[in-house]
């Protein structure tokens, strides 16, 4: 079987002895490595780690000083950490559709869902393509909104050769699954030195110095361990980027001409780091997704349905207070795309080999 991902952490072996036989394990000097690496690797100037990427968003919505009732606009197509964060920060989401090309918050949808509550813009770059950070921007700024980048899938990506991260606070995921890894792990990037600092407060119990609380915070704390996992592939995540991109370049070129087939789009300006190879099924294609799904597990090729249904669509969002009443004619482009979406495996441990059987399956399936 090809598997939809390839955990490959090996090489921190030596790294995380050392981190276990110094003794020190919990947030210590091998974190400040990690975090000086990891602004070095995201370019930005702060990079401060914490314990997931959830708690990375939870920490930015609460560091810009959210309250109650806040509204945050944000893409009903994500991963339901999106949602969650939001809600756990005491705010209220408010959804606007996606872009048909790049599957991220639509701009013009976003403005339209801006109100007098709304304090915040949480696009999501989704499956490692930048969401349009440039207009999402201008919106932020003509309506005095902040901007949060959900860019948990999406480290080295870059729109007009800006990291993504760097337009407002970027959160980032190091989830196992995740381009790059810390097992369990997230951090949040800045530019500003002040939200930087206080971000530092509210990861560690809200305390800069010890005992000293300024405000009431979290423990949100990476550890030594942790850090280590990971140091090593920001080393090489030029090469991690490079080989997605390389396997996604191969899969579309085998790909293409498949009647009912989309394949992932590269927007104009914006690279790629494809966290997911992402294709589409047309109403006309030989079979709808699910059953591509089911032919290609049998022909020994994995796949990924990332995300089957709209973040709120489950019970326990139901009546939820923060989480708004939609209509089934709302968010039509998310709809679709949810129902059609199919993720082939494109991480960077996948051979030539499997690139040709990857695509020979779906041909198979498929036809054309
Ligand atoms: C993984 C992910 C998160 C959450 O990160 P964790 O490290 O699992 O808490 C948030 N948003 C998106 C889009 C993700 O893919």
């Amino acid at each position: 079987m090809i598997p939809i991902t390839a955990i490959d952490v090996q090489d921190a072996e030596p790294l995380v002895s050392s981190v276990l036989r110094s003794g020190l394990i919990a947030q210590g000097p091998m974190v400040e490595r990690f975090e000086e690496s990891f602004a070095h690797a995201a370019g930005v100037p702060h990079a401060i780690a914490v314990n997931s990427g959830t708690t990375a968003l939870v920490a930015s919505l609460e560091v810009l000083g959210l309250r109650p009732g806040d509204e945050v606009v944000t893409s009903p197509f994500t991963f339901v950490a999106t949602l969650n964060a939001i809600l756990e920060a005491g705010a209220t989401a408010r959804f606007a559709d996606i872009g048909d090309a790049d599957y991220c918050l639509c701009p013009e949808a976003a403005a339209a869902a801006v109100g007098p509550r709304t304090t915040a813009l949480m696009p999501v770059h989704l499956y490692g393509q930048p969401a349009d950070v440039h207009r999402l921007g201008a919106l932020a700024t003509s309506r005095g909104l902040a901007l949060v980048e959900d860019a948990a899938q999406a480290l080295g990506a870059t729109v007009d050769g800006r990291p993504v991260g760097s337009f407002g606070l970027g959160c980032f995921s190091l989830y196992a699954t995740k381009n790059v890894t810390t097992a369990e792990g997230g951090v949040i990037t800045t530019e500003d030195d002040q939200l930087a600092e206080r971000l530092r407060v509210l990861r560690n119990q809200g305390m800069r110095q010890r005992y000293q609380y300024e405000v009431a915070g979290h423990n949100y704390r990476m550890t030594d361990v942790h850090a280590a996992v990971g140091l090593p592939q920001l080393g090489r995540l030029a090469q991690l980027i490079d080989s997605r991109q390389r396997n996604a370049e191969t899969l579309s070129k085998g790909l293409t001409g498949i009647p009912g087939l989309r394949l992932p789009a590269v927007v104009d300006g914006r690279t790629h780091v494809w966290h997911q190879y992402t294709v589409l099924l047309d109403d006309d294609a030989a079979v709808d997704r699910d059953e591509l799904a089911a032919r290609l597990g049998e022909a020994g090729v994995g796949t990924g349905i990332y995300y089957p249904r709209l973040v709120f669509d489950y019970d326990c969002y139901r009546d939820h207070p923060g989480v708004p009443r939609v209509s089934p004619e709302d968010f039509p482009v998310a709809r679709s795309v949810a129902r059609r979406a199919l993720s082939l495996p494109v991480h960077p441990k996948l051979t030539a080999d499997d690139l040709d059987e990857i695509v020979a399956a779906v041909r198979g399936v498929l036809g054309g």
